[in-house]
């Protein structure tokens, strides 16, 4: 953890080993497995530690991720929200996991900014904003479970990682390097080392996550790979889009889209790959790359978005063809880099 000052390891294993505390833990809207996978990991340590904990995401998260044999309750805050604000406002901490500014929790941003007892951040994204009282800003980390393990370890609740607690992390990590394709580092190995000595199943987690999907689902990659996807050899770039129409079609459930737009990196020659979704009054724009080309920063200055360099999100205000254009015509300028990225 080398961005993290040693005062703000001792603040913080203070405040969570001192003496038991209501937590809410905090993960970013539309939650992945690196969100999930994190809040319920740390919360099960602390859980048995002794606090009092609870997650609190803003919306639901996909059934692939609905698995996991946790003590720790999970609020959705869309569907109870008078009990989830109440909850909120009656901890002593707020911990904030995978996520590097506070309007990345949607309708949450609000109570975020109110919440005058303690906040703290645990994230791996590049650029964190200064919204907690303790930042815990790692961007070399593979996941942000990667970061709450070593944390974990540093302020010494490590012998509270029980199986539960080894299972959500490993799903994190799992999930963030896309089945350890990218993003891994010795210490990610190291770590999921460590959660396979606590005897997780990881076969069984990989089928879980990966291997769950839905006939309609399955379908509707098969569409999207055969008539959806536009192929730019000359750019070494494609593109999927999805209409409102075509995900009722397939019988779309959330999480249903999830990771469809790393599939075009496997073609031969692409590094970059983008993905529309229509949402009513907007696109939701996934990127990825490979290398050195910048999905983030494509996605900032064009997609009013962000993320990391090889994956990143972005919205448009444009309908969907006119997303489509706009990507389609900002690809010549960024030819040049396209062509030069080395993976
Ligand atoms: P995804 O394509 O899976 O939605 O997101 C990929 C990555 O980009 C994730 O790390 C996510 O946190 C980040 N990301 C997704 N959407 C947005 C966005 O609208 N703004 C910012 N700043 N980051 C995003
Ligand atoms: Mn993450």
């Amino acid at each position: 953890m080398k961005n993290t000052e040693i005062e703000i390891i001792t603040s913080v294993k203070k405040i969570l080993t001192e003496s038991k505390k209501k937590i809410t833990i905090v993960p970013h809207e539309h939650p992945d497995g690196d969100a999930i996978g994190s809040a319920l990991g740390l919360g099960q340590v602390l859980k048995n530690f002794g606090h009092e904990v609870q997650v609190i995401s803003v919306n639901d998260y996909p059934d692939f991720l609905k698995w996991f044999s946790s003590d720790v309750p999970v609020l959705i805050f869309e569907k109870e929200k008078k009990v989830a604000k109440e909850l909120m406002f009656a901890s002593d901490i707020m911990i904030c996991v995978d996520f590097n500014e506070e309007k990345r929790t949607g309708h949450l941003e609000k109570f975020i900014k109110r919440f005058e007892n303690t906040r703290i951040l645990i994230d791996h994204h590049p650029y964190p904003t200064d919204f907690c009282d303790y930042t815990i800003s790692e961007t070399s980390y593979s996941s942000t479970a990667e970061l709450v393990f070593d944390v974990t370890e540093a302020i010494g609740l490590h012998p509270q990682i029980d199986l539960k607690a080894a299972e959500a992390l490993f799903t994190g990590v799992l999930t963030d390097t896309g089945g350890f394709n990218h993003n891994t580092s010795n210490n990610t190995f190291k770590v999921v080392s460590k959660l396979m000595e606590l005897g997780i199943n990881t076969d069984k987690i990989r089928s879980e996550v990966f291997s769950n999907f839905s006939a309609h689902r399955m379908r509707l990659l098969g569409y999207c790979l055969n008539e959806k996807m536009k192929v730019f050899p000359e750019f070494r770039s494609a593109v999927i889009s999805l209409t409102i129409e075509e995900l009722e079609r397939f019988n779309f459930k959330p999480g249903d889209t999830e990771g469809f737009v790393n599939y075009p990196l496997s073609i031969n020659n692409i590094v970059f790959s983008a993905l529309f979704i229509e949402k009513v009054g907007f696109v939701k724009a996934s990127f990825r790359s490979k290398g050195n080309f910048p999905a983030n920063t494509f996605s900032s200055q064009h997609f009013n978005g962000g993320g990391h360099l090889n994956a990143a999100g972005g919205e448009s205000e444009l309908n969907l063809e006119e997303t489509i254009a706009k990507f389609t015509q900002l690809l010549p300028e960024f030819k040049h880099q396209l062509l030069e990225t080395t993976i």
